[in-house]
């Protein structure tokens, strides 16, 4: 911190992590300078009545001078090919995010996770078995409380979940184990090609001890002396058979029934098999993992089982913003009784769908589209049909679902188009779905 306090800094973006990062260096005694360009910038009225001594730059970026400043913390919000961000970075200015400044403040030991899908859902099962074994955890970054507030707790290890965004602003994490989960498509509105997102999520495995990878994902992997590989068959930490029952194991060794996990799926059977691997450093009892898998029922809107109405079951994955969660939505869900009558659009981002086409061939009897790219899903099923929104989804498939039959709300899409957020598109799902059983 000391070396901190000599320097001019400035805080780029000011939403919920910016503002985190301004109140932490505050705290510590520097002020620092703020600038965002947009005219009025969410934390624009907390600064002004808080901090109105600290100089705030708001508008064109271009206007801010970054260059005359010695370090920039960053906003995960704003790309480093900003123009001015590249030209200050071109003139020699640093420029970091909030965890590397958490990295270097930090001395406990750290679980890292990033991929595509699945990092709040590994988080948080993480946390709970860190719990369950008596250790003060921190749950933080990307999920919840922002890193550099954890870092005013007294924690014994901290559990972190990253963003592609957070990665490429990170260069000094040092982490006792790291795993990318998955790497499908994602967020290409933001970078220049999948090779490029690819590579900002290889960073997690910089500094890492123990690197944690999925087998079946080949782009997860980075040659390490002590790695450690996750996949439901075949790999150091999968699903093995023994006298007709199926269990979580680690190196051979059996934790306990996959039935014990409360979650659904098979997605999330290796959801937890990646947790096993990565808390392995901590060598923490199998009852702490086994109370866990039995409690976590996991986060609202992850195929979320939201009613049964007439044997039709319905299900909210509005989480699903990605091509990639709506194929595991799929695959988890399906092989059960029924047909599945899928909902999606939205803001695809960019994103190439035709991933998709083979799995709702295979899965889908029906397929809902809406929302701004709504019509490019069209193509992909012979059985697909556009509706104007949500609503209108829900009252046909409820039309059209047969008992045993699976309605699920898994966009493949953003909702920024027609909602504030995924979690605002969950909710009216599940109102619509309760209104079907009045
Ligand atoms: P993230 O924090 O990476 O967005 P979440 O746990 O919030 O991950 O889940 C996001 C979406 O991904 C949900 O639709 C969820 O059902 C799906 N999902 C969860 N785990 C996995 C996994 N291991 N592989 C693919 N999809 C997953």
């Amino acid at each position: 911190l000391d070396t901190l306090k000599n320097k001019h800094i400035t805080v780029l973006g000011l939403g919920v992590t910016g503002l985190g990062i301004v109140r932490f260096l505050v705290r510590h005694g520097i002020t620092p300078k703020v600038v965002d360009s947009r005219p009025v910038p969410s934390g624009a009225d907390w600064m002004n009545h808080n901090l109105p001594e600290c100089e705030a730059v708001f508008g064109p970026l271009a206007e801010a001078a970054l260059s005359a400043t010695d370090l920039v913390v960053i906003s995960p919000g704003v790309p480093l090919y900003e123009t001015c961000v590249a030209q200050a970075i071109a003139a020699g200015v640093e420029v970091i995010g909030d965890v590397e400044l958490f990295a270097r403040l930090n001395d406990k030991p750290v679980i890292a996770v990033t991929g595509s899908n699945g990092k709040s859902t590994v988080v948080s099962l993480a946390a709970e078995v860190c719990q369950q074994a008596g250790l003060k955890v921190g749950l933080g970054g990307n999920i919840g409380t922002s890193v550099l507030d954890l870092l005013e707790r007294d924690f014994d290890v901290f559990v972190l979940e990253l963003s592609s965004f957070q990665l490429e602003t990170t260069h000094s994490l040092h982490c006792l184990s790291a795993m990318i989960l998955n790497i499908t498509e994602d967020h290409m509105d933001r970078y220049p090609d999948f090779a490029a997102y690819c590579e900002a999520k290889l960073r997690i495995y910089q500094q890492v001890d123990c690197l944690v990878y999925n087998a079946d994902d080949p782009r997860t992997f980075l040659p390490h002396d002590n790695a450690l590989s996750v996949a439901l068959e075949g790999a150091t930490c999968s699903l093995t058979e023994d006298k007709g029952q199926t269990y979580f194991s680690l190196h051979g060794n059996k934790l306990c029934p996959v039935d014990v996990l409360a979650m659904p799926g098979k997605h999330n059977q290796f959801n937890a098999l990646a947790v096993m691997a990565l808390l392995s450093p901590l060598a923490l009892p199998d009852s702490a993992f086994i109370a866990a898998f039995e409690a976590f029922k996991g986060l609202p809107h992850r195929c979320q089982l939201v009613a049964d109405v007439q044997g039709v079951r319905y299900f909210n994955d509005s989480k699903a913003t990605n091509v990639g969660a709506t194929v595991a939505a799929l695959e988890s869900l399906a092989g059960e009784q029924g047909q599945i009558l899928l909902i999606v659009g939205g803001d695809a981002k960019g994103a190439d769908l035709s991933p998709l086409k083979a799995p709702l061939q295979r899965y889908c009897k029906t397929v809902f589209c809406f929302g701004k790219d709504g019509a490019d899903f069209m193509p992909l099923h012979p059985h697909s049909q556009m509706v104007n929104n949500l609503s209108e989804a829900v009252a046909l498939a409820a039309q059209q679902a047969k008992p045993g039959d699976l309605v699920l709300l898994a966009p493949a899409c953003a909702s920024i188009d027609m909602y504030a957020n995924y979690m605002a598109r969950g909710e009216e799902f599940c109102r619509l779905v309760e209104g079907q059983i009045c």
